[in-house]
């Protein structure tokens, strides 16, 4: 007999598997299909997770190398990179299997195999053997995420010419590597390869790395991570990649003048495109936008009643968090409640040394927009913890209402980053001013006295600065 679900969520990333519980949690009988065969997603499997561990250990292993000048000495530093790699992978593998339990525990049922519509309420279920099951459903949410986009003519094959995926996994150093795109993959992965002594250069079509991101963030960035030993090609056009017997010839050009970078491997990161293949969107009429991601409403409806959509699959930033809002968002919303996503305050963060962290507004869109603003800013430079620990790259911006004083934006650049942003977060959920957070008591020797600083630095009155 067909089993009947009231929800079924198509994909067990942290959008579709967090969406799951959330619906389980609120009494719905409900239903997670994954194909990939381990729960987590892009990111638990093949992103965020091994890349953060591979961040840390390669981090952990340059630190150890220069610990000597700062009086610890100790004998030679070796790499054992299959043992690195053997570290990521029990970390994945915890966690993966971790997302299984919490289904379990909330009685979710877990069906491996790839999920398509057969009708609105008819759901195909096709194993890796495929054994076919058919289940039925008055609510079915796409979580089926995205997937990476490469350039035309270019194969990745996942050893010389790879993706993140093939990047999180390779069994040597290579001994140059050229990062196609210095976004978010290209500088995190770029950055582990380079701490374990490839040497990496980035090539990026536009004048600056990690767009969207605040400008004068973005520069300062690159002045690091270049003071790190990565070289960068900016404004270069790739316009083939040729594999040869010791890897492969990236063939650029910038301003008519063409520039050939020979290495052992290749990351593309050029960006990922939203996942929508095999589902049979066709057979219930749900439509796409001109970018190919399914098209929502502001409720994660798809133009068909009760087929939802969430996480990459649809429009907004491809981070995992932002898949996990939605998916909680969405599923109060289905069991009658006012789930909500606020597009404004959804933080981005760059795991490399040092931190690059984001919220709100850049200085480059409140210009756009029209928005007299004030800035505060601090360096890590002054900070006594940063000090302490030598550890002193970087600044926090604040960005505030030049008559309200409500923060519109912060961009961090510096130790935690990623951690400290977190408060920024909370303050502008709260509709925060700069002196909220300048007359917080913040404490002492922290980071964090950073961003009150910067607060205080919003209205000219930074301490010590
Ligand atoms: P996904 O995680 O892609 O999950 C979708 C799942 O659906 C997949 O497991 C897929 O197998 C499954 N699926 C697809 N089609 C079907 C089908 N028809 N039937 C059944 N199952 C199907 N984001 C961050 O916020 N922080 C980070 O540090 C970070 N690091 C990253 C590092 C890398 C290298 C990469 C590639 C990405 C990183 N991301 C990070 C982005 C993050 O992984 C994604 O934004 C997030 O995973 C999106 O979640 P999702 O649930 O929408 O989709
Ligand atoms: P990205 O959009 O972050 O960066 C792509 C870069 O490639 C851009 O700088 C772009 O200008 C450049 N580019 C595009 N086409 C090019 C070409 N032909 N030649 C040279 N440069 C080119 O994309 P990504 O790094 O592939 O990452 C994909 C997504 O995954 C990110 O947008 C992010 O949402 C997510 N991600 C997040 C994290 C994190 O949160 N820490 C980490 C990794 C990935």
């Amino acid at each position: 007999m067909t089993e009947k679900f009231q929800a079924v969520v198509i994909g067990g990333g942290p959008g579709g598997y967090v969406c799951a519980i959330r619906l389980a949690q609120l009494g719905l009988k409900t239903a997670c299909i994954e194909s990939r065969g381990s729960l987590g997603g892009t990111c638990l499997n093949v992103g965020c997770i091994p890349s953060k561990s591979l961040l840390n250990l390669s981090e952990e292993f340059h630190n150890v190398k220069n610990l000597s000048s700062k009086g610890i000495e100790i004998g030679e530093v070796k790499l054992d990179l299959s043992k690195m790699m053997k570290n990521k992978d029990k970390a994945v593998s915890i966690l993966t299997k971790g997302v299984e339990f919490l289904l379990k525990k909330n009685k979710v049922s877990y069906f491996k195999g790839t999920g398509s519509f057969k009708s609105k309420n008819d759901i195909i279920i096709r194993d890796d053997k495929d054994k076919k099951t058919l289940i039925q459903t008055e609510n079915t949410i796409i979580a089926t995420g995205s997937v990476p986009v490469s350039l035309s003519g270019v194969e990745i094959d996942e050893k010389v010419i790879v993706s993140s995926t093939g990047a999180l996994k390779l069994q040597q150093v290579p001994k140059k590597m050229v990062v196609v795109g210095g976004g978010y993959i290209g500088l995190e992965m770029g950055s582990v390869w380079s701490r374990l002594g490839a040497e990496v250069h980035v090539v990026e079509f536009l004048d600056h790395i990690t767009p969207g991101m605040d400008k004068e963030i973005s520069s300062e960035f690159m002045k690091i991570l270049k003071k790190q030993g990565i070289s960068f090609h900016m404004q270069h056009k790739v316009e083939k990649i040729k594999k040869n017997t010791s890897g492969a010839i990236v063939s650029t050009t910038s301003n008519g003048i063409k520039k050939d970078l020979e290495c052992d491997v290749v990351l593309i990161s050029v960006g990922r495109k939203p996942n929508t293949e095999g589902l049979d969107l066709q057979k219930v009429g749900v439509k796409l936008d001109d970018k190919k991601r399914v098209k929502t409403d502001k409720n994660f409806k798809t133009n068909q009643e009760n087929i939802y959509a969430i996480g990459d699959v649809i429009s907004g930033p491809m981070l995992a968090h932002k898949a996990e809002d939605e998916g909680i968002a969405v599923a109060e919303n289905i069991a009658g409640q006012s789930g909500h996503v606020n597009y404004d305050t959804i933080p981005g963060v760059i795991y490399t040394s040092p931190e690059v962290a984001s919220i709100g507004k850049t200085e480059e869109q409140l210009k756009e927009l029209n928005v007299k603003y004030k800035i505060g800013k601090f360096s890590f430079m002054a900070n006594s913890r940063a000090k302490a620990i030598d550890d002193t790259e970087g600044f926090v911006k604040i960005l505030a209402d030049e008559k309200t004083d409500k923060v519109l934006g912060a961009h961090l650049i510096g130790p935690h980053a990623g951690e400290l942003i977190g408060e920024i977060g909370v303050a502008m959920e709260f509709g925060a001013s700069s002196e909220d957070i300048a007359r917080t008591c913040h404490a002492h020797p922290t980071f964090s006295e950073a961003v009150k600083e910067a607060a205080l630095s919003v209205d000219k009155r930074a301490i010590h600065s």
